[in-house]
């Protein structure tokens, strides 16, 4: 926004009234200025002040309770004036400060006031992101839409340059941890030119151009408050050895029988023989041997878990889903601990690693194997 565009001062002001609920116009109209009714003068503009390193927004933003109705759009804004060079932090903050409250706006009822209440959110200068109106609540960027809107002023003139740098950096993480925290989508972001004659954000700025980096941004954003990549190497090497453990036992199965990937799937270490054909209650069946492997901890012997249990309990431990129970599965009412002797207790310490039933075959053999 041009906050250096030149208002007319209007004498004799108005003290006693404040409270202005209305929007501000920003772009105010000229007929504003051509009356000779005193505005009303509003009370100070509040603002926060602090300016944030791009970590430290985040984590601000993170920890922010937003009030409903959230805001429905995002508008990105350039300073024109100050620009990048001008920029003096604090002390040009105070100034945007005080040059919003002179400016001149009417309300709903026509009634000529003097200063706006809020303004924008923040500004992204490179050195830092700095806190101006409070982001829970509307501000005002673009006349006429400043209803369920936020928005955000990158320090500098971008009609004939991009924004580099920090000041990049600083606008891509504040877009993306916002849009995040609000629940809006980013390919949706407004410009204020899209409601304005103005060439804000600046004519060089484009959506193709920033959208595409904040996407980038939020997705990384989002993979790193996944939880931690379970340890699939640490895993790995633990079968590896414990197979080694019964190598000589164990035989080279027909990787492509029904069998052998039966057993893969329940998590088995090894086959002991090839397939054998047996006949059970007059229908041929296949039957193979193969290696389970019990693990329990030395210190809670009752705790046991097959590999395949121990390994999927890790990975649930690491953040993956668990996968569906399956029929005949224990439910997680199994959890109670009516008679309070502790022993669900240690199953809670236990997490995840808790035993799930392994599967099993719905039908059961009640026949006699000749
Ligand atoms: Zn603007």
């Amino acid at each position: 926004m041009r906050w250096l565009s030149k208002v007319k001062r209007v004498v004799g002001q108005d003290k006693s009234s404040a409270g202005a609920l209305d929007q501000p116009a920003v772009g105010l109209p000229d007929r504003v200025l051509q009356t000779d009714a005193p505005p009303i003068k509003s009370p100070p503009m509040q603002i926060d002040g602090r300016c944030m390193s791009a970590d430290e927004f985040v984590q601000y933003i993170e920890g922010l309770e937003m009030p409903d109705p959230l805001p429905t759009r995002f508008f990105l804004h350039h300073t024109w004036i100050p620009t990048r060079e001008s920029w003096k932090g604090h002390s040009t903050l105070l100034a945007m400060k005080r040059h919003y409250e002179k400016q001149l706006w009417r309300d709903s009822q026509g009634r000529l006031r003097e200063g706006w209440t809020v303004g924008p959110h923040v500004f992204v200068a490179k050195d830092g992101i700095w806190l101006f109106s409070d982001i829970r609540y509307d501000g005002v960027g673009v006349y006429g839409h400043n209803y369920l809107s936020r928005h955000l002023e990158m320090v500098g003139n971008y009609n004939d340059e991009l924004p580099t740098g920090e000041t990049l950096k600083n606008t891509i993480v504040a877009l993306g941890v916002l849009h995040e925290k609000l629940g809006l989508d980013i390919r949706n972001l407004y410009f204020h030119r899209d409601f304005s004659s103005k060439s804000c954000p600046g004519w060089a700025m484009q959506k193709s151009w920033i959208i595409p980096q904040v996407e980038r941004w939020i997705q990384e954003y989002r993979a790193s408050r996944q939880p931690q990549v379970p340890p699939v190497d640490e895993l790995a090497s633990l079968r590896a050895a414990l197979e080694r453990l019964v190598a000589d036992l164990l035989v080279d199965p027909d990787l492509e029988s029904t069998l052998t990937s039966a057993a893969e799937q329940r998590g088995l270490v090894g086959a002991l023989t090839q397939q054998i054909p047996v006949e059970i209650d007059e229908q041929g069946h296949m039957v193979q041997f193969f290696v389970e492997a019990l693990l329990a901890p030395s210190h809670q012997q009752d705790e046991v878990l097959s590999l395949g249990e121990f390994e999927h309990a890790r990975h649930s431990d690491d953040g993956d889903e668990p996968a569906a129970p399956e029929a005949g599965e224990p439910s997680d009412d199994d959890d109670q601990d009516p008679k309070g002797d502790g022993r669900s207790q240690t199953k809670r310490s236990l997490g995840s690693l808790r035993l799930k039933a392994p599967p099993t075959d719905p039908h059961e053999f009640t026949g006699r194997i000749r």
